[in-house]
């Protein structure tokens, strides 16, 4: 990203099996027009992104489901913000039943974490060479 670059943003769509040792992301969705992007944070309003949850829910018999969210930082290693980890901590209240996947990718770094409602833990870190 360049410094006047605003936030790119989406859902993360996969699967995981029944135990939660895997999980696997299979799509995701991408800024839309009904979506506020900034410099340095995103509002996803586009129905968009929950339109595209439920069809490929329905599509891939109930396999494929809402995993998580990724979105950029205009930083180098990027940590995340009070913002993201409100916003975190509301997607786990909503998805009391699952483990959810957040990734803030970076201009020279990528991160994984995985959260459940007590704990966040992050479980890769890409260095872009
Ligand atoms: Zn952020």
């Amino acid at each position: 990203m360049k410094p006047n670059d605003t936030e790119q943003f989406g859902v993360l769509i996969g699967s995981r099996n029944e135990d939660e040792s895997s999980i696997w992301i299979n799509k995701c969705t991408t800024p839309q027009r009904g979506d506020i992007s900034h410099r340095t944070r995103f509002t996803m309003k586009d129905l968009f992104h929950q339109k595209t949850i439920t069809k490929e829910f329905k599509e891939s018999n109930g396999e494929l489901g809402y995993i998580g969210t990724w979105h950029t930082h205009p930083q180098d290693v990027p940590t995340p913000s009070i913002i993201d980890l409100n916003d975190w901590d509301q997607c786990a209240l909503r998805n009391p039943d699952r483990q959810l996947v957040f990734v803030i990718i970076g201009n020279k770094q990528v991160n994984i974490y995985i959260k459940n409602k007590e704990q966040i833990e992050m479980v890769m870190k890409e260095i872009d060479t």
